[in-house]
């Protein structure tokens, strides 16, 4: 039985207080289940974050790293770097490095290559655009990113994956693909996860949706057969909002 996943993405939001009023309200509410929690914060919170959430059954993640282990790359983060202070989990592919900072499926396949070698745990993002979605090309897409993104990676590597199909259209926007649409998609995902590496790994394999999660959608999203998980980034933010998708 694959657990229930939901993570946060903060995205570029708060500063280390803001992070540490945010880690004692969401404290003061939160009451381990059988939900896997994780937050991925901007790297300069995870220290503070990392010894806010220590054995509290909150995992923190990050929202990137590069794929060397270190070199002359200014201004990036290396994944024994994130390990080191505790980081569980990563974003990698999110729709917003691929649109902005030039992420591609070849570096989001060195990325996955890295972490688990690094003994990160992986969130991979897949998803179309707008325009992509109307010209009926979203399963291609989809499938190109999974595909490229996740070439040579091991049967084993793949059932400890995580997936997040982010529609792009709905991130951020308050529109929220129908939770037919999502579950479609997360099938599709997991069907073209096992063409690849067969039956285990896609039944173990978690698949999150994420694009306009809110404490109002997050049970109708989290009942569907093919979604495991969210990945959260606007209503992560609030601790009130963020504990009522935890306990969808
Ligand atoms: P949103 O962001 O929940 O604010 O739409 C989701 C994400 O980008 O991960």
């Amino acid at each position: 039985m694959r657990k229930p996943f939901i993570a946060g993405n903060w995205k570029m939001f708060k500063t280390v207080a803001e992070a540490r009023d945010f880690a004692e309200e969401f404290k003061k509410i939160y009451v381990k289940n059988d939900v896997r929690v994780a937050i991925c914060v901007p790297y300069t919170q995870i220290a503070a974050m990392a010894e806010a959430f220590f054995d509290t059954g909150v995992e923190i993640g990050a929202q990137n790293m590069h794929f060397e282990d270190e070199g002359a790359y200014t201004g990036e983060i290396s994944a024994k770097m994130l390990k080191e202070l505790g980081v569980k989990y990563c974003i990698i592919g999110h729709s917003e490095r691929r649109n902005y900072f030039g992420e591609t499926d070849e570096t989001v396949n060195k990325k996955l290559h890295k972490a688990f070698a690094e003994g990160i745990n992986p969130i991979m993002c897949v998803g179309e655009s707008l325009s992509e979605r109307d010209c009926g090309k979203a399963f291609d897409v989809v499938k190109r990113q999974l595909v490229t993104g996740l070439a040579g990676l091991t049967e084993e590597q793949a059932a400890k994956l995580v997936v997040a199909y982010e529609p792009i259209w709905a991130i951020g926007t308050g529109r929220t693909a129908s939770a037919e649409q999502a579950d479609e998609m997360c099938g599709f995902i997991r069907d073209v996860i096992e063409e690849i590496f067969g039956d285990a790994a896609a039944c173990a394999v978690v698949i999150q949706y994420g694009g306009s999660v809110k404490p109002e959608n997050a049970g109708e999203i989290m009942n569907m057969p093919e979604i495991d998980g969210a990945l959260v980034g606007g209503a992560s933010l609030k601790p009130q909002d963020f504990i009522k998708i935890v306990n969808f």
